[in-house]
C-alpha cells in the first residue's frame, strides 16, 4: 500500500475562490490522497461553506473528512449538523473545541474537543471515524505540557480514532510527542500536519498566534529574503522536504498537508518525497 497522505482545504469565500480550489482539488487528487479535510469556522459560521466543499469532494469521488467545532454549540444543533453531515455520505470527521472570535460569549454546552467526542458516540457510535486535534509543541492555552497532554489523552478515551497534529518545523516535537503516548500504552495514530513555506510575513504572524514555533535559523533564513519569494519558496521546500523525510524515517504512519488551497507547494513536497 501506498504511503498514506491527505489534504486539507479551507470553504472558499467568492465564487472564484470556489473554482480555484476545483482545480486545485483535481491536481491534488491525482497523488491519491487517503481524504481531503474541510476547516469549519468556530462558531458554525462557515458551516454552509464547509459542507458544500465536503459535498464537492465526495461527489468527486474521494473520501472527505469535515472538520467540526463545537464551542459556544448547543447539544441541538449540533446533534442536527452531525446529522445532516451523516445523511450526505460523511463518515469522517476532525473534531474540535474551536476558539470563538473576541467579543463571543462562551456560553455553549461544550467546553472541550473530548465534549464533543464523548457526544459524538454516544448519539452516532461508529458511524464516525474521529479525527482530533494534538499539539506536539504544546497548545498555547494549555496550563502546562503535561495537563496539555492529559487534555489529549481525554479525547482518545472519549473514543478518538486518530490524531492529525498542528504543524511544527521541528520533527523532534513530533517524535517525542510519540513516545509520551506510547509510555502511557496509547498506540493511536498520529498523523503529522505538514505546512508547507509559500511566504513569511504571514506564516509568521500565523505561527505566534497557534503555537507553532518556528525555529530561530529558519525565521532568520526567511527574514533574510526579505521579497524574494523565489528564494522564500526554494529555502522551504527544503526545510519542508527535509522534515518530512525524517518523520518518515522515525515512523510517522502518514502526512498531512495544510493546502492553504494551493496546489503547487504541496505537489512539489510530494514529488521531492515521491508521493
Ligand atoms: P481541545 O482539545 O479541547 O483543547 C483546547 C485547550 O483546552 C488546550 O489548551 C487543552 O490543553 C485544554 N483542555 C482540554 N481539555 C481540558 C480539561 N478537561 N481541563 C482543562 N483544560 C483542558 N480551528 C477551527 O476553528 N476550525 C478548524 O477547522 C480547525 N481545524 C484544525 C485542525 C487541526 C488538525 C488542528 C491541530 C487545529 C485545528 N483548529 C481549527 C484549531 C483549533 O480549533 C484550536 O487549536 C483550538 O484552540 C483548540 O481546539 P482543540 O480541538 O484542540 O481543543
Amino acid at each position: 500500500m501506498s504511503f498514506p497522505i491527505s489534504f486539507e482545504f479551507f470553504p472558499p469565500k467568492t465564487p472564484e475562490g470556489a473554482e480555484k480550489l476545483r482545480v486545485v482539488r483535481q491536481a491534488l487528487y491525482a497523488r491519491k490522497p487517503q481524504f481531503c479535510s474541510v476547516t469549519y469556522g468556530a462558531g458554525g459560521s462557515t458551516q454552509e461553506g464547509t459542507f458544500g466543499v465536503v459535498k464537492a469532494i465526495l461527489d468527486e469521488g474521494v473520501d472527505a473528512a469535515s472538520h467540526f467545532s463545537c464551542v459556544g454549540a448547543t447539544k441541538q444543533t449540533v446533534r442536527a449538523q452531525l446529522q445532516q453531515l451523516k445523511d450526505m455520505g460523511v463518515k469522517r470527521l476532525v473534531a474540535l473545541r474551536g476558539d470563538l472570535p473576541s467579543g463571543y460569549g462562551l456560553g455553549g454546552e461544550f467546553h472541550y474537543a473530548s465534549d464533543l467526542v464523548t457526544f459524538i458516540r454516544d448519539e452516532f457510535g461508529q458511524d464516525f471515524h474521529i479525527e482530533v486535534a494534538a499539539y506536539p509543541e504544546m497548545h498555547p492555552q494549555a496550563r502546562s505540557p503535561e495537563a496539555d497532554l492529559q487534555a489529549f489523552l481525554a479525547k482518545v478515551k472519549a473514543g478518538a480514532d486518530s490524531a492529525i497534529t498542528q504543524y511544527f518545523f521541528n520533527a523532534d516535537a513530533f517524535c517525542r510527542f510519540q513516545e509520551d503516548l506510547q509510555k502511557r500504552g496509547v498506540d493511536l495514530p498520529v498523523i503529522p500536519g505538514i505546512m508547507p513555506i509559500t511566504g513569511s510575513t504571514q506564516l509568521m504572524r500565523f505561527s505566534d498566534a497557534c503555537g507553532a514555533e518556528i525555529p530561530r535559523w529558519i525565521r532568520l533564513r526567511l527574514q533574510g529574503y526579505g521579497d524574494d519569494v523565489a528564494s522564500i519558496r526554494a529555502f522551504g521546500l527544503d526545510v519542508v522536504t527535509q522534515m518530512c523525510e525524517d518523520l518518515r524515517r522515525r515512523g510517522a504512519v502518514g502526512l498531512h498537508f495544510y493546502t492553504m488551497n494551493q496546489s503547487a507547494a504541496t505537489l512539489a513536497i510530494c514529488d521531492r518525497l515521491g508521493l
